[in-house]
């Protein structure tokens, strides 16, 4: 079953006019983990945030369903509530906020959507400890404030923690790799294997084959110039490593 279908993806920097993506065609179905690769400024990162209805970003043309119904007729809240889920490449600070309050309202939120009893702040510690555990977290993580003072490795679990409690039907991970050390990318990974269900799918956006090594993804796509160009599995990575992006892009014409 698809999860996600998006077909001739073309969009824009709203501020500029300037096109990104110009034409992506991606199917996602349930159970798969797919990664994106490509060099830095191909609109990875574009692509992830035109998803979750970033206001930077415009639709040009083309379509995407996610679970069967237009995903850009649904608000980004909305989004979110129906099981979509993009980790930051930089996590915002909520000052004044603690996170197992925000946890705990964004959990809500989706519950609600699935018509589940919310969760009073008893309910919710049993239901995030063993979910900390996994992601080798302290207990005290939960009272300070979201973000706030956190490490660079501190922020990605926790980003992972909250992918945890959103239980998301689809997760777009973009660069989580990215400044974490080697027990910290460990831990991710376990967390993100752990999280998989046989009827959600995983985007991840890396530049690094170590993530592969630990979370092995079904398809691997090359992306240049807003496009994706190429799709295979682990090989095409070590192809990559090999390589390099040279021996893969097409020649504009
Ligand atoms: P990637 O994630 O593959 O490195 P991005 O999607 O972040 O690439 O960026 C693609 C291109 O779009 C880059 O040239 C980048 O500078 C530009 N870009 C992306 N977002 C913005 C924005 N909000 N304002 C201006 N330029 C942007
Ligand atoms: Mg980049
Ligand atoms: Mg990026």
């Amino acid at each position: 079953k698809i999860i996600l279908e998006i077909k001739g993806l073309e969009a824009k920097i709203v501020a500029t006019g300037q096109q990104i993506l110009n034409g992506v065609n991606l199917t996602i179905r349930e159970g798969e983990v797919h990664a994106i690769m490509g060099k830095n400024g191909s609109g990875k990162s574009t692509l992830s945030k035109v998803l979750v209805g970033h206001p930077d970003y415009e639709v040009v043309s083309g379509s995407a369903s996610f679970k069967g119904t237009d995903l850009f007729a649904l608000s980004p809240e909305e989004r979110s509530h129906a099981g979509l889920f993009l980790s930051f490449q930089t996590p915002i600070e909520v000052p004044g906020v603690s996170n197992v309050d925000f946890l705990r309202m964004a959990c809500n939120a989706r519950r609600k959507k699935l018509e589940q009893p919310e969760l009073d702040p008893l309910e919710f510690y049993a239901y995030v400890m063993p979910k900390l555990e996994l992601l080798n977290m302290e207990p005290t993580f939960l009272n300070r404030n979201v973000n706030e003072g956190f490490s660079g490795g501190e922020k990605k679990r926790n980003e992972i923690l909250q992918l945890a409690v959103l239980e998301a039907d689809m997760s777009i991970l973009d660069e989580i790799d990215s400044g974490l050390d080697i027990d910290a990318l460990r831990d991710v990974a376990k967390a993100v294997n752990a999280l998989k269900r046989e009827d959600s799918g995983v985007l991840m956006v890396t530049h690094y084959k170590r993530l592969l090594d630990y979370i092995r993804p079904d398809f691997v796509h090359i992306m240049q110039s807003g496009e994706i160009i190429k799709t295979g599995d682990m090989g095409l990575v070590d192809q990559l490593e090999a390589t390099g992006y040279a021996s893969l892009e097409t020649v504009d014409v």
